[in-house]
């Protein structure tokens, strides 16, 4: 059997052969996680042979890797907010530039000890909701989507990242089946035109659910949606925080008028494009 250290160059060599940028760092992973090792084992014990139950894990890892299948899907978990996630086929990988609006909801808050009640349309794997809850010890959150498989990962991710407590999730349509007033709207919704799904990168065309990243004829049918319920669920002084497509932000200025919102801040993220427009009502 090979040692560890040549089934890490085997697979590295594979990938960079293929193509893959990430070659080494992919080969890493999918190395540690089909040993089930940390990276200190690796260093400690490069020589160990691999059993042959690894050998065939990693075997099988390698093929999904050459499909363009993220490395993140392929492990299961993504770190976001310095927190880790479970992934399922239902949820999107979550993804550094989406921290962005975890950071300008944290940033706009009074006061983080406050008891406040948010609510995250399309939880997707709860990452947005968990990380807030996880900064702000006193609130409470509500996680909804349209995907029961989401919803259970989602809930997972919170007790695992130990905000299970304080917080509930519910199948429902946007918020057709929600009721109550909120602090904090915040979502992460679908926002890429239908006819430019074909033209993304396989790894998110092929590999992400549509579901999660249809939004519908322009990308902005759910911000309709979402700016009108805020109407209904947005708490006196309440604000409202969602991630954007970096050519969004124009129109997304223009929908808030029409419900009656203001601008708070538009933020961008570390490529420099505008990603999260946060509202309160006028
Ligand atoms: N809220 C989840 C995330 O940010 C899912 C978003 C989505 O499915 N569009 O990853």
């Amino acid at each position: 059997m090979k040692t560890r250290t040549e089934a890490l160059r085997e697979l590295r060599r594979t990938l960079s052969e293929a193509g893959f940028d990430t070659a080494a760092l992919d080969a890493r992973l999918l190395l540690l996680t089909a040993i089930g090792i940390s990276a200190t084992d690796l260093i400690t014990w490069p020589d160990t042979p691999l059993t042959p139950e690894q050998a065939t894990t990693l075997a099988a890892f390698a093929e999904r890797r050459l499909n363009h299948e993220p490395v993140a899907r392929i492990v299961g978990e993504r770190e976001f907010w310095g927190l880790p996630f479970r992934l399922s086929p239902e949820t999107l990988v979550p993804r550094p530039d989406t921290e962005t609006l975890v950071e300008t909801a944290l940033a706009l808050l009074p006061d983080r000890q406050a008891p406040l009640r948010i609510v995250d349309f399309g939880t997707g794997s709860g990452c947005i909701l968990v990380a807030l809850l996880h900064e702000l010890p006193q609130a409470t959150g509500l996680g909804v989507d349209l995907s029961f498989g989401a919803l259970v990962t989602a809930r997972a991710n919170a007790a695992g990242n130990r905000v299970g407590n304080r917080c509930h999730f519910a199948l429902s349509r946007w918020a057709d089946a929600i009721a109550g007033r909120f602090d904090l709207i915040v979502s992460n919704p679908p926002y890429i035109a239908s006819g430019v799904i074909p033209t993304l990168d396989e790894e998110v065309r092929d590999h992400d659910p549509r579901l999660a990243l249809d939004g519908g004829p322009d990308g902005l049918e759910p911000y309709r949606i979402l700016l009108t319920e805020a109407e209904r669920l947005l708490a006196p002084g309440g604000l409202v925080v969602v991630e954007i497509g970096y050519d969004q932000a124009e129109a997304l200025s223009r929908l808030a008028g029409l419900h009656g919102l203001e601008i708070l801040r538009i933020a961008h993220d570390l490529s420099n494009n505008p990603r999260c427009v946060a509202m309160k009502r006028l």
